[in-house]
C-alpha cells in the first residue's frame, strides 16, 4: 500500500484577507514505503509548506492527505497530534536540541513526551541510535558543547527516537559544511537502506540529490518534475 497519498492538495495564506495567496495550487504525489526523495526547487516555491502539510503540522485548504490509506484532513487536533508522534520524525536546517541537555537526553524526549517519565528501555534506544550515529561517547555530553555536524547527528537521533514510518527533513544540511553535510546525508541514506524507513528531504544540493533514489521538483506550488533516479549509488 502507499505510506502518503496527496490528492489534489492546495495550501491559501492568509484566507478571507485581502492578502489571500494560494501558495500550492494541487499538489498529486504518492510516496512509497523505503523510498528516499528528494525535495528540490527554487526558494519560495512551496516546499516547506508542503512538507508541514505531510507532516500533519499544518492543514492544506483543499485536497486529501493519506497516510496508509486513512484520509488525515477530517482527524482532530489531538488525532492529528498522536499520529504525527507515532508515525513521522522532523529534522530542520536548524537542529533545535535542547542546549542544556545532553545527546542522550536530547534523544529521549519524544519517548518521554509520550510516555510521560523516563525508563531504562528509552535510555537503551537513545544509546542505541546514538552508536547508531556514531556518537555513543558523547552521549553524556551537553549539546551546547558539540559541533554544528555532531549536533545535526543527534537531532537525527531523536528523529528515529519514535521508530517513525517517514521522515521529514527540511534542508538538513543547509548549515553544515561539505564533510559534514557529506557525513549527516549518508547516514540517513544507510538508516533508509538498513531499517525500510522513507525519508523525504528537501535539498538543494545536486549532489545529495544524485543519490536519493527519486527526485521531486516543485516550482510555484505545483510538481513539474517527478523521477526515479537510476543513476542513484552509480556516481559513489
Ligand atoms: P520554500 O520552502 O520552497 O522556500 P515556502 O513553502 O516556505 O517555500 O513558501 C512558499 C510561499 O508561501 C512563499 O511565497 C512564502 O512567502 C509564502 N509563505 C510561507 N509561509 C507563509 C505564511 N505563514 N504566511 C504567508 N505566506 C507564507
Ligand atoms: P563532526 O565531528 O561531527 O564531523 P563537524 O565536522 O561539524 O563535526 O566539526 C567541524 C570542526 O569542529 C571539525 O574540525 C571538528 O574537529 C571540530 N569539532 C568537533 N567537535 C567539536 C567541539 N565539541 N567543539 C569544538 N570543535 C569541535
Amino acid at each position: 500500500a502507499d505510506l502518503l497519498a496527496l490528492e489534489g492538495i492546495r495550501k491559501s495564506y492568509n484566507v478571507g484577507t485581502p492578502v489571500e495567496t494560494e501558495v500550492l495550487h494541487g499538489i498529486n504525489v504518492t510516496i512509497h514505503p523505503r523510498e528516499f526523495v528528494a525535495l528540490m526547487g527554487p526558494s519560495g516555491s512551496g516546499k516547506s509548506t508542503l512538507l508541514n502539510i505531510i507532516g500533519l503540522l499544518d492543514r492544506p485548504t483543499s485536497g486529501r492527505l493519506s497516510i496508509h490509506g486513512e484520509d488525515t484532513t477530517q482527524l482532530s487536533e489531538a488525532a492529528l497530534t498522536s499520529l504525527r508522534g507515532h508515525t513521522i520524525g522532523f529534522v530542520f536546517q536548524y537542529h533545535y536540541l535542547i542546549s542544556a541537555f545532553t545527546a542522550r537526553e536530547n534523544v529521549m524526549m519524544p519517548m518521554l513526551l509520550d510516555h510521560g517519565r523516563p525508563d531504562d528501555a528509552m535510555e537503551r534506544r537513545a544509546d542505541e541510535l546514538l552508536d547508531w550515529v556514531d556518537l555513543g561517547k558523547w552521549r553524556n555530553n551537553r549539546a551546547l558543547n558539540m559541533s554544528g555536524g555532531q549536533q545535526q547527528r543527534v537531532a537525527i537521533a531523536r528523529a528515529l527516537a519514535m521508530d517513525p514510518l517517514l521522515v521529514l527533513a527540511d534542508e538538513p544540511t543547509g548549515n553544515l559544511d561539505t564533510a559534514s553535510a557529506d557525513a549527516v546525508f549518508e547516514l540517513m541514506r544507510r538508516f533508509n537502506r538498513e531499517r525500510g524507513t522513507t525519508f523525504l528531504i528537501v535539498t538543494h544540493n545536486h549532489a545529495l540529490a544524485d543519490r536519493c533514489n527519486r527526485i521531486i521538483q516543485v516550482v510555484d506550488g505545483r510538481i513539474t518534475e517527478d523521477r526515479i533516479n537510476l543513476l542513484e549509488g552509480h556516481s559513489q
